[in-house]
């Protein structure tokens, strides 16, 4: 654990999600750093397999429970004070926008509200899992903090972008209201381990399919961007911003912007698949470019991403190899 670190040995975090693919990872950093965890989850879009490495932790509880219907009270982990709560449930995949709308706006909603009482009743901290999708199809480019967005408020990703800002508009409030010490992270496409195959993003579905050798479905012309972050990156700016006293929102990601098109070509060239690549119609309001100004996740945070898109889009292909076969 780094000296400057606000939360280690002896300290209680609640994270909810636990189970999906950026909480899990997250779980492990804190565990590693000492921490005990409590992770919350429904498994409506995480997996139990994703922290079953954990299960025999002595620091890491995981309770089931939906969130959206307020913190549960049944189980003993619950009922002890924690000294910071992340929230970080939702599902966030395009498949789930359209599967699961009511799902993620209370859990983007309700949830986070239910979240944020406890924070105040606890003391404390409060880590709310924002979005680049809070920016909508922006026409600032690349997105700073102060950019208030192009949100479509009836499109079909306005369950997600809307939650997530209404969550934001929360956070800030209770911070203003209620002086709880709060901090709001903006997180760009990430990408990892344990994300699910099926799950509409678009370098799962690209592995996937380079795998199989099947095509590969870029949606539209494939000119849209991108800025492509490991899971690592983004878990070591999360704890970043966890540690200081930083409110935020600040933008988490890297600046590694690149091309449906060329996401698409570079995964078929590093799994050495004889997949072609074929255009498939694009989705309403998919944003044409996302990069994230990071100015204040460096000057604040001293962040800097440090995996490129080849070694950690390596390290994601050996993950989804290794579960085909
Ligand atoms: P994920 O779906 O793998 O993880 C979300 C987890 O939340 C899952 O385990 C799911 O079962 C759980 N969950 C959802 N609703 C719940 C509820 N009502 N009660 C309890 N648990 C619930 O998704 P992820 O990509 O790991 O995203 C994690 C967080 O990061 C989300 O808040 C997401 O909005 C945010 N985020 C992710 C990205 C990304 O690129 N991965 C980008 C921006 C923001």
């Amino acid at each position: 654990m780094n000296a400057d670190a606000r939360f280690g040995p002896g300290h209680r975090i609640l994270v909810t999600g636990g189970a999906g693919f950026v909480p899990s990872h997250l779980v492990d950093a804190l565990i590693s750093r000492g921490c005990t965890v409590v992770a919350l989850d429904n498994f409506i879009t995480g997996s139990k397999e994703n922290v079953a490495h954990l299960l025999d932790e002595p620091r890491f509880t995981l309770v089931e429970a939906d969130i959206s219907d307020g913190l549960p009270t049944h189980h003993p982990a619950m009922a002890e004070r924690f000294d910071a709560i992340l929230h970080m449930a939702s599902p966030a995949s395009p498949t789930d926008f359209e599967k699961l709308p009511v799902e993620i706006l209370r859990v983007g909603s309700v949830a986070t509200l239910h979240l944020l009482d406890r924070a105040v009743a606890d003391s404390a901290r409060f880590l709310m899992a924002s979005t680049s999708e809070a920016y909508g199809d922006p026409k600032e480019h690349p997105q700073p903090e102060s950019y208030w967005g192009n949100v479509n408020p009836i499109g079909i990703r306005s369950v997600y972008d809307e939650a997530k800002r209404f969550s934001e508009a929360a956070t800030m409030a209770y911070h203003r209201s209620h002086g709880l010490d709060t901090a709001i992270v903006r997180i760009f496409n990430t990408y990892g381990p344990r994300m699910r195959p099926d799950d509409g993003r678009a370098i799962p579905t690209f592995i996937s399919q380079a795998l199989r050798g099947e095509p590969i479905t870029v949606h539209g012309t494939g000119n849209q961007t991108r800025s492509i972050c490991y899971v690592s990156d983004l878990v070591h700016g999360i704890l970043l911003l966890l540690d200081s006293r930083e409110t935020g929102p600040i933008n988490c990601g890297t600046e590694h912007e690149m091309s449906m098109r060329q996401l698409a070509e570079t995964i078929v060239s590093l799994t050495g698949s004889s997949s072609e690549v074929t255009y498939i119609t694009r989705s309403a309001d998919d944003p044409e470019m996302r990069r994230p100004d990071l100015t204040l996740a460096r000057e604040l945070l001293g962040y800097e991403p440090t995996v490129t898109p080849e070694d950690g889009l390596r390290r994601t292909i050996e993950y989804f190899r290794e579960r085909m076969v």
